[in-house]
């Protein structure tokens, strides 16, 4: 089972906590607008109508975004208009969706895995396809052998593709699709190499907590996540299903640079 079908169940999870915090931010929202109206109205007569609207059109758009992200997991055609907007709402809930996940159990983990479904999701839904060269694939630095003597995080063209860790896979499909593949020891270092290539969309390979930062830290490049599989325990000679690497380039990347 590929990670995706097998984070699909945790979906609902994650949308549900994220239209609780939609509602708890509303309602923080209005108890503003309520507190803040007598000043307003000393300030100029319409500003609280002003302020009310423009609170009901950023909360209008936010809800929008969530009910469009509940109708791509139904199957159901969706708004590209609101897909833009889902990764950047996620980014600024995720904090108190994961304070209300607490409350009822749920744990940080889980949340995150269920954020990756979800924006993967919305990624395929975007129809986003680029050209191999201008895609960047990011690997994770415990993807290495961790008994392998060659240094590459710099240059990953110093691995030999010796075949006994996934980085020379990934090696050998960047030589044969193009793609620029690049391991990334940290968020920083990711970043740097995000605005040196300036790639039109990324795929990384890392763990929930990795891919969720990371996809965060790109927006609003369009970014889709596959998980590294953690024989060893975390950080340690991890892998990465290489046939699930191939179905995701398959579906992202198109032959053409005709843009
Ligand atoms: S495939 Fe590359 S990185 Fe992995 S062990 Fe071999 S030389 Fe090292």
């Amino acid at each position: 089972m590929s990670s995706l079908e097998a984070l699909r169940p945790k979906k609902r999870l994650f949308l549900g906590l994220l239209l609780a915090s939609e509602f708890f931010v509303a309602l923080v929202l209005y108890a503003f607008w309520r507190v803040s109206y007598l000043g307003l109205e000393n300030i100029f007569e319409y500003l609280p109508a002003l302020f009310g609207a423009l609170l009901i059109l950023i909360s209008g758009i936010s809800f929008g975004a969530v009910c469009n992200m509940v109708l791509a997991i139904k199957g159901l055609p969706t708004l590209k208009l609101f897909h833009r907007y889902s990764v950047g709402l996620i980014k600024w809930l995720f904090p108190l969706a994961v304070k209300i996940g607490k409350l009822f159990g749920f744990k940080r983990r889980q949340l995150e895995g269920s954020f990756i479904a979800v924006s993967n999701l919305i990624f395929f839904k975007s129809g986003i396809k680029v050209p191999a060269k201008k895609l960047l694939v990011l690997s994770p630095h415990c993807l290495q052998l961790s008994s392998c003597p060659h240094k590459i995080t710099r240059d990953p063209n110093n691995c030999k593709r010796c075949g006994r860790c996934n980085v020379g896979d990934l090696m050998k499909l960047s030589d044969e699709l193009g793609f620029t593949f690049f391991v990334a020891t940290g968020g920083t270092l990711a970043r740097q190499v995000v605005k040196k290539i300036r790639p039109q969309a990324v795929l990384a390979i890392a763990c929930e907590r990795d891919l969720m930062s990371g996809i965060q830290d790109v927006y609003p490049l369009p970014a889709v996540g596959v998980l590294n599989i953690r024989p060893n325990g975390p950080c340690n000679n991890t892998r990465v299903d290489m046939d699930e690497v191939r179905r995701v380039l398959k579906n992202i990347t198109k032959d053409d640079d005709n843009e």
